[in-house]
């Protein structure tokens, strides 16, 4: 990769002279400058070539859409295994400011050192800039799928990402904490032993009225922007009313907000630029978007539910390795690839880098460059309506019947970019 717009990290970030930092408003929307400073972490395991491929495809998707016109100039920050090896830190305060001062940014996928205790970088990089919603817009390029007429496929689920079981308060079986919350239970609240009984663990779920409304806005929004009908508002409410359950009840609610009156029905049919919300069980929802995913273009649910749900919509078209996500707080986003680090084909040239590439896309929409996404997503449905593609595209291919052309990382890059 010989582009002139990548600043790698040298001793320290190298901050580019002619770009210019993107610039957050009062109002929390973007101002987005033509030359736009992105940073980037590449990221451990397979990110080291994932990285470049992104920034290739992406490059020439901008200098193709705006002739020159607009350029991203990409700085490296350092995060994971390569912090650790340059800084001793697995996480520099350099790369957080930075971040911070950014507003938008991109990364490969950070892995988290089994037995060494402490946080997960994904979780500090999450909680540094508060990125309340997970979007992963789950959609089909032409791949091999396990499930028939893939293209029925095209559903954005929206996660919660501050909020839930993964606050980490918990109270592990027989420690002396846990009894005192048992007793608290027992004692002050009338709860009965065969609920509690002393050898059991406690995980708390908290939810909240403010960040259960501020994701459901965004969602809807993005729903209303991008012309979507159907926005599901899922949980197992039936069951957890507390938390679930408001948070569904939350949901209509903000439907009712003047903001959305007249875009946001909650029954009949919904006309041109309207949405119409409706609540699903979690249960009914996983059923559903296998049996028949087209019933839902937006999936708007919490934490946990975000995981399961999410990691099924990419299976359904082929796997996290096709899917993008982001993280989007107010204001501040970070694009990532949806899948793990990989290790086990780390340095081969084989990785999938469509996950990040399409992320790289997904951020060129989330900054108003929807021109040059657009000329990416088209690249990559003739990349692979022409067989070519990774080891794993190809071989999914193969799997049903049909020939396809094995390409390395980076020679996939380089086709999408050739059909830009
Ligand atoms: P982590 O521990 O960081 O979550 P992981 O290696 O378990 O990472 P997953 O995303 O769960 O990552 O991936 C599971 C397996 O799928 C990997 O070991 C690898 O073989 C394969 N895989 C994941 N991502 C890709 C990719 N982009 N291209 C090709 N194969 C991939």
């Amino acid at each position: 990769m010989d582009w002139d717009n990548v600043y790698r990290w040298e001793g320290k970030a190298l901050i580019p002279q002619d770009g210019q930092f993107i610039r957050l408003r009062e109002d929390k929307s973007i101002e987005v400058p033509d030359n736009p400073i992105i940073p980037y972490i590449e990221g451990d395991g397979i990110g080291p070539e994932i990285a470049p491929a992104m920034i290739h495809v992406v490059n020439t998707a901008v200098e193709r859409a705006y002739g020159g016109s607009r350029k991203i100039y990409w700085l490296e920050l350092l995060a994971g295994d390569k912090a650790e090896e340059k800084t001793g830190n697995r996480m520099p305060e350099e790369t957080l400011e930075i971040l911070k001062q950014a507003i938008v940014s991109i990364k490969g996928p950070l892995g988290t050192p089994v037995g060494k205790g402490g946080k997960s970088l994904n979780a500090i990089l999450r909680q540094s800039m508060d990125f309340y919603s997970a979007i992963r817009p789950v959609y089909w390029l032409g791949q091999a799928t396990p499930i028939p007429n893939p293209e029925r496929v095209n559903v954005a689920v929206f996660r919660e990402n501050s909020d839930d079981v993964y606050m980490g308060i918990e109270y592990m079986p027989k420690a002396e904490n846990t009894q005192k919350v048992r007793e608290f239970f027992l004692r002050e609240m009338g709860v009965s032993e065969y609920a509690l009984p002393m050898d059991c663990g406690i995980t708390v779920k908290p939810m909240s009225e403010y960040k259960t409304k501020r994701h459901v806005r965004k969602a809807l929004r993005w729903a209303i922007e991008n012309k979507k009908k159907v926005v599901a508002i899922v949980g197992k409410g039936n069951i957890m009313k507390a938390t679930e359950g408001a948070f569904m009840n939350w949901a209509f609610e903000v439907a009712k907000e003047p903001e959305f009156e007249g875009k946001v029905i909650t029954e009949g049919e919904p006309k041109d630029g309207q949405v119409l919300m409706v609540k699903v069980i979690t249960d009914q929802m996983l059923m559903q978007l296998v049996l028949k995913p087209e019933a839902y273009d937006v999936i708007v649910t919490q934490n946990l539910n975000g995981d399961y749900i999410s990691d099924l919509a990419s299976a359904l078209v082929g796997g996290p390795g096709f899917v993008p996500s982001g993280n989007i707080g107010d204001g501040y986003a970070l694009f990532e690839s949806t899948h793990g680090t990989a290790y086990d084909i780390a340095g081969k040239g084989i990785a999938n880098p469509l996950s990040l590439t399409l992320s790289g896309a997904m951020m060129l929409e989330y900054m108003g460059w929807k021109d040059a996404a657009e000329l990416i997503y088209q690249a990559v449905r003739r990349a692979i309506g022409e067989r070519l593609g990774t080891p794993d595209i190809a071989g999914g291919f193969r799997r049903m019947g049909q020939q396809a052309k094995e390409l390395s990382t980076m020679d996939f890059a380089k086709a999408i970019a050739e059909r830009v």
